[in-house]
């Protein structure tokens, strides 16, 4: 399960939703409990990163492809380290497209963490869905989705 505030979720549906038409793109840094299946992850901030796949492969669209910077991979990681958090996720939007994982995506994937994908339809955020990669990089399995009010509950960290 991927728990995030409300407040994130706004954030991150507004990066999302500023790229359009584009991909774009970010990560999720968070606190993660427990093993696969049964993991929590708990976001506590987005780090909105931008999508450089134009840059370093102008020969090919952005519409449908996005790229994080190592650079700012690494600057997610520091931050997160300096705050006791992991990086628990990536996050990009669909732009037309419904938020599920295409093959590319699962090329790409890293087992345990998140993949978010935002359906972008017309520029306005949709649906929104979370997947994680089986260890066998076969296939994405949904996970849930939980967006809760306000501060997140003792319970949860
Ligand atoms: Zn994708």
């Amino acid at each position: 399960m991927l728990v995030l505030t409300r407040e994130l979720m706004r954030r991150l549906c507004a990066h999302l939703e500023a790229g359009y038409p584009r991909e774009a793109c970010g990560m999720l840094i968070g606190n993660m409990n427990g093993a696969p299946p049964h993991m929590h992850k708990i976001a506590r901030d987005v780090y909105l990163a931008p999508n450089v796949w134009s840059v370093e492969n102008e020969h090919e669209g952005q519409r449908n492809r996005y790229l994080i910077a190592p650079d700012d991979y690494v600057r997610a990681d520091s931050e997160a380290t300096r705050r006791g958090l992991d990086i628990i996720g990536f996050f990009h939007s669909h732009p037309d497209h419904p938020a599920r994982p295409s093959e590319t995506d699962r090329e790409y994937a890293l087992p345990v963490i998140s993949f978010v994908i935002v359906s972008v339809q017309q520029g306005r955020a949709g649906d929104v869905r979370s997947w994680v990669l089986r260890d066998d990089r076969s296939a994405f399995d949904e996970e849930p989705l939980t967006v809760i009010d306000g501060t997140v509950p003792a319970a949860l960290r």
